[in-house]
């Protein structure tokens, strides 16, 4: 810190304005010693004030003390005026420097910076995407066939040029890979299914760019901010690309030789194994679900863990999913109202934690129905809005032929109806 330069400002217009006075008040010793020399008292009685207040009100009158600083910036300056000693600090060399923050170029400074990122984003946005795509050639396993074959049929959306709404895309995975991730990967790692990886730098960037917009906002400028928006508004989806093998002319002939190639199949014990896992998954999946279902329907908090799992794969492999169904109501109908006695019923508090009430209904109610050896006695039919896999539909109407719902089937059953003719 330099020597600061001080001076000295009169209020000539003043009509009780004492030079001498003013003098005396603002006097101190030289740099770097500073120190007033008059001290308050020796002034009251110099001046003959009656009190502290009276002088600092005439003083505070007569003029004031000035001083220039530069700002933290480097280039801007401020100028202090200080009319009351209480204002000044000598023992402390830079005690205005926390006043010395420059906000203007602070915000210039964030400002141009974050102009910079936009830009960066911007031109990190590919005009065109190419890519080559060789045609793939690895052998299909059997359940990566109906997958690719029900992805090539059903509802979804894929252009011309064999590209997948990024949203229907989403929906397959969501409703049919829910659990069985792995057979989309390997439709995937074999090539039938190319993802391109061309907005990847641009998402990371546009990702910063959000970061940016959160901590940042509020030192942008209007039109910056504006152009911020509309560029964290813009959505960037990398490509889905279904890859017909060399031997299919268009997708139409690719979806007529996988129809025929599953149909014909001759299912192995290797298949039956893959076949079993994938229904027991997806019925752990539709259990879940329903387990979602009735909880958000009577406010039944659950906690989701091994024990539970263990209960529901208990319940799911000796029952149907109907009976499944009716067995999840009857106990949260039980679970509610063992809740609702929990939260206003004194004595009946906290057996344990409102959370494992349900799970604990359903563990003892599959207890009591094993001990008994009984099964439930009424199936239910599931939820209106209940979404039937696709999947499931095709292996039922041209695999197994029977047109049903794999909801009156238990996995087992389900398992040896889609292969019952192995081992013949
Ligand atoms: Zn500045």
């Amino acid at each position: 810190m330099t020597e600061l330069q001080y001076d000295l400002i009169e209020n000539l217009g003043y009509k009780e304005f004492n030079a001498e006075l003013l003098k005396d008040y603002w006097a101190f010793n030289d740099y770097p010693r500073r120190k007033f020399i008059f001290s308050l008292k020796d002034l009251i009685t110099k001046y003959q004030f009656k009190s502290e207040s009276k002088l600092h009100n005439i003083v505070k009158n007569c003029g004031h003390l000035k001083f220039t600083a530069l700002l933290d910036c480097g280039i801007c300056k401020r100028t202090f005026k200080i009319d009351h000693r209480r204002n000044i600090n000598f023992d402390k060399e830079d005690w205005f420097k926390e006043q010395l923050t420059c906000d203007t170029c602070k915000r210039e400074n964030i400002d141009s910076q974050v102009r910079e990122q936009l830009s960066n984003f911007q031109n990190s946005i590919p005009l065109g995407q190419k890519y080559n795509l060789e045609s793939p050639y690895q052998e299909l396993d059997y359940l990566e066939k109906i997958f690719l074959y029900v992805l090539l049929t059903t509802k979804l959306k894929i252009t011309d040029g064999n590209l997948i709404h990024p949203n229907n895309w989403k929906d397959f995975q969501a409703l049919e890979a829910n659990g069985v991730e792995y057979i989309l990967k390997n439709i995937i790692d074999k090539g039938y299914i190319f993802i391109s990886n061309t907005y990847d730098d641009v998402m990371l960037l546009q990702n910063e760019l959000r970061n940016t917009s959160d901590t940042l906002q509020s030192y942008l400028a209007f039109d910056t901010l504006r152009e911020l928006k509309k560029n964290l508004n813009l959505n960037f989806y990398n490509d889905i690309v279904v890859v017909l093998p060399k031997s299919c002319s268009s997708r139409q002939d690719w979806i007529v030789k996988l129809y025929n190639e599953i149909v014909l199949y001759e299912i192995k014990l290797k298949d039956i194994k893959q076949i079993e896992e994938f229904i027991t998954i997806k019925r752990l999946n539709e259990v879940y679900a329903l387990i979602d279902f009735i909880c958000r329907q009577r406010h039944i908090p659950i906690k989701k863990n091994n024990a539970l799992e263990l209960d529901l794969i208990r319940m799911l492999k000796k029952y149907d999913l109907q009976h499944v169904w009716s067995i999840i109501c009857y106990q949260a109908k039980l679970a509610a109202s063992e809740l609702y006695d929990m939260e206003f019923k004194e004595r009946n508090r906290s057996r344990f934690s409102s959370e494992y009430v349900f799970s604990c209904h359903i563990s003892s109610y599959l207890n009591y129905l094993e001990s008994k050896n009984i099964a439930p006695k009424y199936p239910r039919n599931l939820p209106d809005n209940w979404v039937y896999s696709e999947i499931e539909l095709f292996v039922s109407a041209y695999v197994i032929g029977n047109y049903k719902r794999w909801n009156e089937f238990t996995p087992r059953e389900i398992l040896s109806l889609w292969c019952k003719d192995y081992g013949n």
